[in-house]
Order: C-alpha cells, then structure tokens, then sequence
C-alpha cells in the first residue's frame, strides 16, 4: 500500500478489532491456476486471494507488483497497458512491466476517483 497511499483520498491500513474489514487477504494453492493472485468484489468484504503455489517461486519485486497490482484493483483500476503495474499479468509474464507505479496507474487511479 505504500505505492498507492501517497496518491490519496483513500489511506489503506490494517484493520483493528474495532473496525470491519473492507479487503480479507488469503492463500490458495492450486497449481493448474496460472494467475499469481486474484481480486473479487462479491458480497461482503472484497478479497484478495495469492496463489502460494506461483508466489513461492517469486522474487522479492515480484511479489510486490502482484501486491500493488491486487491492492490496485480494491482502489477500481482496473488494467492497463504493458509497463503499468496493472497490466493483466502482474510479474509473470510481461518483462516490461514495472514493479512499481506508472503514470498510466496513477492517472486511472485518479479518474476512477474523480479529482
Ligand atoms: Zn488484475
């Protein structure tokens, strides 16, 4: 989250015992699934599942860009061009992708979110 705070107005944090949780982050390990991780905005609390399977065999910067890209779409992006953060295939696939915030993100962040 610290690549898409800065951008604000949301400020993503950890929940607490007094607060509901908007995003739940978990595991699965289905090895015939190709994805690295998956967002899913059905009732309740959206959820970010990581596919431990394809993530144990990523780099540090790897399992980053598949976290920014997932954070990414509970903030609405949705995906982008090539060298954004939120190209379809965060870190697996795409050589030219960035592992951090490119102007595409930021600027689709922005209109999403009006301002
Ligand atoms: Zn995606």
């Amino acid at each position: 989250m610290d690549q898409w705070n800065p951008l604000n107005p949301i400020n993503v944090k950890a929940d607490t015992a007094s607060t509901y949780a908007d995003v739940d982050v978990s595991d699965y390990i289905p090895s015939s699934d190709s994805r690295a991780g998956w967002f899913d905005c059905s009732a309740g609390a959206d959820d970010i599942t990581l596919n431990a399977y394809h993530m144990d065999g990523c780099n540090e910067p790897q399992k980053h860009a598949v976290m920014t890209h997932e954070f990414g779409h509970s903030l609405k992006p949705g995906h982008g061009p090539e060298i954004a953060v939120m190209d379809s295939c965060p870190a697996c696939c795409n050589p030219n992708m960035s592992n951090d915030l490119q102007s595409w993100d930021i600027s689709s962040y922005r209109s999403v979110r009006g301002y």
